[in-house]
């Protein structure tokens, strides 16, 4: 086995035994990214030009990763997979990717995602579709598809995501590895394209909640340039991932799980055996139920807060300052011919919904309802967590769907089962997904989501659970 296939300890005991270089693992990378960039599309930037990094007592230093496309990389293409910013390079760096920087971490490149991380498919992108490395006829998920593909392949050991509405937490479950977005505000959010400011995230992919923990350590932080970050230098995810967890508690939400079982029997055998491990490991399981008005309202909720949020955010894309400026003879044709060439059909539609939600008439009814069933579905969550260290639940409704799967929008599995993520956004709240096992010869997920800056406790439930289960991910199954 490749040392890039190891996980981040071993692969920093090797590059400190001198067992493997970071140019080795950096050149090895770069040549994955580009063998498989026909069969997966996962890249649109692939850093040919990338170097080794120093050995330090960081345990990133000298180990490559990538990066979605909307972080801003000072010097290297940026283009959050859309046509308006296909020509763009950021005269600045992430603050996340800065932190990377200063930890000696290697980037090798930057990933495909839904044009300006609004979608679920990973299908929208300039660049074209990303494919599911478990099997090419489906799709990975959105909106950080690119990265979770990379690292689902073994391209790179971890890849960094945004999370909206599930962003990182979907393309995880669908491509059988770990996605983790921590509590909002743990990671500066300067740098990364704003979708909708109050929910978006920013974190990670990784093969291992541990590898997972030891990344997002190196994002966090307090920042200046981001008035909603704060200190969390009290916080180690690595410290105390091993902790025994008996007596804590988790609950399950009720109407989600009866909601798999008459939908999908396998996986809601799987969810009930992963039940079984909490048992195993001391934690104790409750059913609690939450209103079926509030959790089905929960992702038309979603749509019109980050539509609103998108539209106002996504102003500034007007070729001007910056962007894939078309001609015209004034200012506002410049603009017209920008916007209407630049965006796709399916981001004009939501900045149409978004700019519809905030006009003066349709504010009360439209977008502060949308913010009153918000806040309504994070008290009762809250209120839960007094009670209980976190919840349980599965990932998703099914397997990762074909290209072109006909999905009934309007279904209550689609509106229970494979949207329920967004209430993490909502809160603000920690939560990870680990592979649970498989259907079908492909993966599936359950996710642990729980109480604002409680994110060590949300990774050592995870790690401890990630044990009992013993998946094996698809990149460490074949032999390199
Ligand atoms: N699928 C959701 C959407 O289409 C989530 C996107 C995200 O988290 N960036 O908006």
């Amino acid at each position: 086995m490749s040392y890039l296939d190891k996980s981040l300890e071993e692969i920093h005991a090797a590059l400190k035994d001198g067992k493997v270089t970071s140019k080795e693992l950096v050149e090895e990378s770069l040549k994955r990214a580009h063998d498989y960039q026909d069969e997966l599309n996962s890249f649109v930037t692939i850093l040919d030009d990338a170097k080794e990094k120093d050995i330090t007592d960081n345990v990133l230093s000298g180990i490559p990763y990538a990066a979605k496309d909307n972080y801003s990389t000072k010097g290297i293409l940026t283009t959050a997979s859309s046509n308006i910013l296909s020509n763009y390079v950021p005269v600045f760096d992430a603050t996340a990717i800065t932190k990377l920087k200063e930890a000696n971490a290697c980037l090798i490149g930057k990933t495909v995602l839904d044009e300006l991380a609004m979608g679920g498919t990973s299908t929208t992108g300039h660049t074209g579709p990303v494919k599911n490395p478990w099997d090419t006829s489906r799709l990975i998920g959105g909106s950080s598809g690119g990265s979770a593909a990379a690292v689902a392949k073994g391209i790179v050991p971890y890849a960094l995501g945004s999370d909206t509405g599930d962003s990182i937490r979907k393309p995880a479950c669908y491509g059988g590895i770990v996605g983790v977005k921590p509590t909002y505000g743990l990671i500066s959010r300067w740098g990364l394209f704003a979708f909708a400011s109050s929910l978006d995230h920013l974190g990670c992919f990784a093969k291992s909640v541990k590898d997972a923990a030891y990344v997002i350590n190196n994002m966090k932080g307090i920042d200046d340039n981001d008035m909603t970050s704060w200190d969390s230098s009290n916080i180690d995810l690595v410290k105390d991932i091993d902790k025994d967890v008996s007596g804590k508690k988790l609950f399950y939400i009720k109407e989600i799980v009866d909601e798999l079982k008459n939908s999908n029997q396998k996986y809601y055998y799987n969810f009930i055996n992963i039940l079984n491990y909490c048992k195993e490991l001391g934690i104790e399981v409750k059913e609690e139920s939450i209103d079926i008005k509030l959790l089905k309202g929960a992702y038309p909720t979603y749509m019109a807060i980050s539509c609103a949020e998108a539209t106002s955010n996504n102003s500034n894309l007007t070729g001007i300052p910056f962007g894939n400026k078309k001609d015209g003879d004034n200012p506002y044709e410049v603009m017209i011919n920008t916007r209407t060439e630049g965006f796709s059909e399916l981001i004009r539609r939501r900045f149409v919904i978004g700019s519809f939600i905030l006009q003066k008439e349709n504010q009360e009814k439209l977008f502060k309802n949308a913010q009153r069933l918000r806040r309504l579905i994070v008290e009762r969550v809250t209120e839960l967590f007094k009670k209980y260290d976190g919840y349980i639940v599965p990932a998703s409704g099914d397997i990762a769907p074909h290209f072109n799967e006909e999905i009934d929008r309007l279904s209550e599995k689609y509106l229970l089962l494979e949207n329920h993520l967004v209430i993490g956004d909502f809160g603000g709240f920690p939560s990870i997904t680990i592979p649970s096992g498989e259907i079908d010869n492909m993966p599936i997920a359950i996710n642990i989501t729980g109480p604002i800056m409680e994110d060590a406790k949300i990774f050592n439930i995870a790690k401890k659970l990630e044990e009992k289960i013993g998946f094996t991910p698809l990149s460490l199954r074949k032999e390199k």
